[in-house]
């Protein structure tokens, strides 16, 4: 919550994305050249950038370390994002993803994610409880059967017939923030705090390979059985390893009702800059809800990286950021821009 504060003060700056560097140094990752800074990562040349890795939020950079010792040793990009978000399913802290995310109404964490390779294998949970790791869930459930998308009791009995533990995911601080939001019983998400959390990763290898992975505990406080954008592809992530890939965080029923990753990927290939295609999908919803009431509680973001290495983001309010790592300027947290003040 303090980190949140701090990012949302930060973002008043203003519009304009401000890198922070992060160790990188550490990591055998070149530190910052300020003479190959490009606007959100456009070359404008046909020169492909890779490794990279892009995530969504503060909590994307520790997992873009994670990713990054994969993708500079020249590991495959599907390794890279699972061990990456993996990250932040683990820390008690980050109180929207995994361990420690906060729970339904009924004080129940369930967990949504997704994986996508290049050659549009794809694995998925929703609904989940009791497993730390839904995101190598879903990894198996692409790898070890003929489906794609599992859930509730029955993703949780895979789970454990791949082997993963049960365990509590109710951690006491989040059984704390849940007791104090029974006082008034409302759903109705702070914007950027409540709503608004999931890691979303992207990445591109050496070989040129794009994955991505989505993994999240969702709104807090949703109807019992609620799920959100994440574990669906096409909505939390979507790629096509000839274009590009994007993904997403946010109110999810907003992404859903726009195919939002999907359709970033689609303005790609039409000829968008992964900037300018995040800013038309969030320009979109913001036309379908600046008359509805949700509105007020609005809060959405996609990355996008594209078969060039060229990454973007955009947001619809100040206070989404997220984390890129390359060899030209290492891990840093970038400010989205952002629609409305
Ligand atoms: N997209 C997630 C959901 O709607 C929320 C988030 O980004 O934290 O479940």
């Amino acid at each position: 919550m303090i980190d949140r504060r701090k990012f949302l003060t930060k973002a008043t700056l203003g519009t304009v994305a401000v890198g922070t560097l992060y160790s990188c140094v550490d990591n055998g990752i070149k530190p910052h050249d300020p003479r190959k800074k490009e606007s959100a990562g456009e070359t404008g040349n046909n020169e492909v950038r890779k490794p990279v890795v892009i995530s969504t939020w503060n909590h994307g950079l520790p997992a873009n370390e994670e990713a990054w010792k994969i993708l500079n040793g020249g590991g495959a990009g599907l390794d890279a994002v699972e061990a990456g978000v993996r990250v932040a399913e683990a820390d008690p802290k980050v109180s929207s993803v995994g361990y420690g995310g906060w729970p339904d109404r009924e004080g129940k964490v369930t967990l949504d994610a997704c994986i996508m390779d290049h050659e549009f294998n794809c694995g998925s949970v929703a609904f989940l409880q009791n497993i730390k790791h839904p995101i190598s869930v879903a990894r198996k459930v692409m790898e070890k059967t003929p489906h794609i998308m599992l859930v509730g009791e029955g993703a949780k009995q895979f789970a454990l017939e791949q082997g993963f533990k049960e365990e509590n995911l109710l951690t006491p601080d989040a059984e704390k923030a849940y007791r104090e939001w029974l006082r008034k019983s409302e759903y109705k998400p702070i914007i950027n705090v409540e709503n608004h959390d999931t890691i979303s990763m992207l990445a591109i290898d050496e070989n040129g390979n794009l994955s991505g992975a989505c993994t999240t505990s969702g709104a807090a406080w949703k109807v019992h059985g609620r799920v959100g954008d994440s574990p669906i592809i096409g909505a939390g992530l979507f790629l096509d390893n000839e274009v590009g890939s994007a993904a997403a965080t946010g109110l999810g029923e907003a992404v859903i009702r726009t195919a939002g990753s999907a359709m970033v990927v689609e303005l790609m290939r039409q000829g968008k800059s992964p900037q300018q295609a995040c800013k038309e999908i969030v320009e979109r919803i913001y036309d379908i809800y600046k008359n509805r009431p949700d509105l007020e509680y609005l809060q959405i973001g996609f990355i996008a990286l594209n078969k060039q290495g060229e990454y973007g983001a955009y947001c619809l309010r100040p206070g989404f950021n997220y984390a890129v790592c390359d060899n030209d300027e290492g891990n840093r947290l970038i400010d989205g821009e952002y629609k409305m003040s």
